[in-house]
């Protein structure tokens, strides 16, 4: 049977860490402080801001959420980001993605200060994380992945992984932190040939493809790490991956759950995130 890769205890495991450090900035005077800017009210969205809400409330981040109106003027937006950018008792900041038609989102990611990106979205945390340097923030989902294998000590070094997926937001990002473990990492999308192949020959499968069940027994071999980023509703309200987890799991050596993996961490990074970006603006 396959290790469960659950991710309760490794967000459970950050918040006790991060709770001390909150505590050491509110005793230099610094309340840590997250804003969410949300534009419309997508249920995705909101879900993730209550869960988002209630892991920096048990850390001891103070949380706000500046809400517009899906036909609210592009500009609004823009300013919002810039005034609450230049807001020195806000630390983080979280633009819901996607943003409704009309509104130009490269631009409102470029308007995120840099030092208070705690997404990962703007061009200048992308560059730091292509360059390995140490400012910027990766983007929460695929930090949350490394954070979920490193709480379990899945061997990285040297091992290879494939990462399903190239987006800017979980598969790219994943694939360059990956590389930054030693993985030997391979990328697949769409247009990839021999997905089975690829994906038997790696160690760590890390799925972010976006397309429910699609590995399944016939991609896999025994004895590897699967994590699965994928989340789909099905018609019955109950979630499911881009992995079928019955074939799977057999077959694995070690498997994250869907609800209740990946999922599970990525509120608990951001909030690493905000504690970051605090220390640093404090400092
Ligand atoms: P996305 O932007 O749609 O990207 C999907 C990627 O998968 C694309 O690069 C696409 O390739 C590739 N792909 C699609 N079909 C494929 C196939 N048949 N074979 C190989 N590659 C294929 O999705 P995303 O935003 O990265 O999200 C991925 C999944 O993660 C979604 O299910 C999303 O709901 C979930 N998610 C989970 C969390 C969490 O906290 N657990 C957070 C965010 C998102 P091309 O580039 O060629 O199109």
């Amino acid at each position: 049977m396959a290790e469960l890769l659950k991710g309760a205890p490794v967000a459970a495991a950050l918040t006790e860490a991060y709770r001390a450090r909150a505590e050491a900035l509110r005793a230099r005077g610094v309340a840590p402080a997250l804003a969410f800017v949300r534009v419309g009210a997508r249920e995705d969205d909101l879900a993730y801001e209550r869960a988002a809400r209630r892991r920096c409330e048990q850390i001891g981040i103070e949380t706000r959420t500046l809400a517009l109106p899906e036909n609210a003027p592009r500009e609004e937006l823009l300013d919002a980001l810039r005034t609450l950018g230049g807001d020195a008792s806000v630390h983080g900041l979280l633009l819901f993605r996607p943003l409704p038609e009309g509104f130009d989102e490269a631009a409102a990611c470029a308007a995120i200060p840099p030092e208070k990106d705690v997404d990962g979205v703007s061009p200048a945390s992308m560059a730091a994380l292509y360059a390995d340097a140490p400012e910027g923030f990766a983007p929460c989902t695929a930090e949350a992945c490394l954070a979920l294998l490193r709480y379990y000590r899945v061997p990285l070094e040297g091992a290879h992984a494939l990462v399903i997926g190239r987006s800017l937001v979980i598969g790219k990002p994943a694939a360059l932190l990956l590389l930054r473990e030693n993985a030997t990492v391979t990328v697949a999308h769409s247009r990839t040939r021999e997905l089975g192949a690829l994906c038997r020959a790696a160690d760590v499968v890390l799925v972010a493809a976006g397309r429910a069940g699609l590995i399944g027994a016939e991609h896999l071999r025994s004895g590897q790490t699967v994590v699965d980023v994928g989340i789909h509703a099905l018609p019955d309200g109950a979630l499911c991956g881009d992995v079928r987890f019955a074939e799977a799991e057999p077959l694995a050596r070690a498997i994250t759950p869907v609800p209740g993996g990946v999922g599970a961490v990525t509120a608990a990074v951001l909030c690493g995130h905000v504690l970051r970006a605090a220390e640093r603006l404090s400092e």
